[in-house]
């Protein structure tokens, strides 16, 4: 049996945290528009463009196998 070790860059997920929001899959965007009514910008949480919101992205040094 051929040994194969792990992706010590994503631990064997073949995925890795999204480096953009931590994680999270969002990101909370503060917009410097002044709003009148209320005085002041509503911060808006948007999806990560990075990860497309799953909080993960494909792991670069195993090409997302998971194995090194
Ligand atoms: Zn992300
Ligand atoms: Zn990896």
């Amino acid at each position: 049996m051929v040994k194969q070790e792990e992706c010590k860059y994503c631990n064997g997920t073949g995925k890795q945290t999204c480096y953009s929001c931590s994680g999270a899959g969002s990101k909370i965007e503060v917009n410097l528009v002044y709003i009148p009514i209320f005085g002041y910008a509503l911060p808006e949480t948007k999806i990560c463009y990075s990860c497309n919101g799953t909080g993960r992205t494909y792991c670069p040094y195993c090409h997302g196998t998971g194995k090194s």
